[in-house]
């Protein structure tokens, strides 16, 4: 029950909520969405998700704003990611009507599990789409179960936003130059969990990831972008054909030039780690996370100050947050009403 939840005191895991929903692709179309209570459901044993990784997700959030209203952040840059996604990994996706009627369901279905105003907590929305054919040859699945579940979350990290250490893992590759990592596969997550477990084990609870070919470029922190803060105020933020391209990051880089910062999308080799004065980690689950240092082979490159978050990242959290609290105009039209 939505009123037995401790607001404050949420952290960012698997809840059960009244409901979800579900629309199925078959015959070379979509079914109408369906609502569903049971969490639990029956897929084929030879489904191509589970053996040859057909599958996709995406994550995005509501939030009960200061007006009372409820406000769904940037749901159409989702259902566009999704298709790209579905396109590289030969899969049928829904279209962004049926993306954006699914969301906006499985929220008003939940209002009750949308955390009140002011408790900075949110609704997680997670969407997923996944081939349920059951094939052993492997050719893509001709049907496609699209999902969308949502659960409170309170902030990423518990602590608040504090400097976290970060370290460059080289010991394995996240993605391939022209592999998937520019897309949302479910597996990319499978390739990334081993170094980011052996990275938090030494100490460092993120791990930074080069480009896989050189081992040269800065490519994107485990489930995150990044991002970089020159003395001369110049956002950096990697260019590579092997990145997720994050919906939080476009998003702060709005609202960096809209504070008068240069905004550069380039190759950025492991070396001008030294130029920067703040790094950020960014992406929907924590918003912003700030990184005090980066530990590089034998070196260690640190930004700003170990206790607090440097001012420029500070005040992009802020901005991004009160725009998604409806503290702050929604000047770049990012919010869907419910
Ligand atoms: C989802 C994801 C991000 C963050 O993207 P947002 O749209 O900002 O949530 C960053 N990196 C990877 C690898 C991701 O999968």
């Amino acid at each position: 029950m939505a009123q037995n939840v401790d607001w404050k005191n949420l952290g960012f895991k698997y809840m059960q909520t009244d409901s979800f929903v579900r629309a199925d692709y078959s015959n070379g179309i979509w079914g109408k969405l369906n609502i569903y209570k049971d969490p639990v459901m029956p897929f084929h044993i030879a489904a191509t998700a589970f053996h040859y990784g057909q599958a996709a997700f995406e994550g995005l959030k509501a939030f009960s704003r200061k007006d009372g209203t409820i406000g769904i952040f940037r749901p159409l840059d989702n259902a566009r990611r999704m298709i790209n996604t579905a396109q590289r990994l030969v899969m049928q996706a829904p279209n962004e009507e049926l993306f954006l009627e699914a969301v906006k369901t499985v929220v008003s279905n939940n209002r009750e599990w949308v955390p009140p105003y002011g408790t900075g907590a949110s609704l997680y929305i997670r969407p997923f789409l996944i081939g349920t054919s059951p094939h052993v040859g492997i050719s893509p699945s001709e049907e496609y179960a699209f999902i969308v579940l949502c659960m409170p979350v309170g902030p990423y990290y518990k602590n608040g936003f504090y400097p976290v250490k970060a370290m460059v893992q080289e010991k394995y590759d996240r993605a391939a130059p022209q592999g998937v990592g520019n897309v949302k596969a479910a597996g990319n997550y499978a390739a990334g969990m081993l170094g980011d477990i052996e990275g938090k084990n030494e100490g460092y609870p993120i791990c930074l990831y080069l480009d896989s070919a050189q081992h040269h470029y800065i490519d994107e922190f485990g489930t995150s972008n990044f991002f970089g803060i020159t003395k001369d105020n110049v956002y950096v933020t990697p260019q590579s054909s092997s990145i997720l391209p994050s919906i939080t990051n476009k998003s702060i880089q709005d609202i960096a030039r809209d504070f008068g910062l240069k905004v550069e999308n380039r190759l950025i080799s492991v070396d001008e780690l030294e130029n920067f004065v703040e790094v950020g980690a960014c992406g929907t689950a924590a918003v912003i996370t700030p990184v005090y240092s980066i530990k590089y082979r034998d070196r260690t490159f640190t930004f700003g100050n170990e206790h607090e978050a440097g001012a420029t990242v500070k005040r992009f959290f802020k901005e991004i947050q009160s725009i998604q609290y409806g503290e702050t105009e929604d000047r770049h039209g990012w919010i869907v009403n419910l």
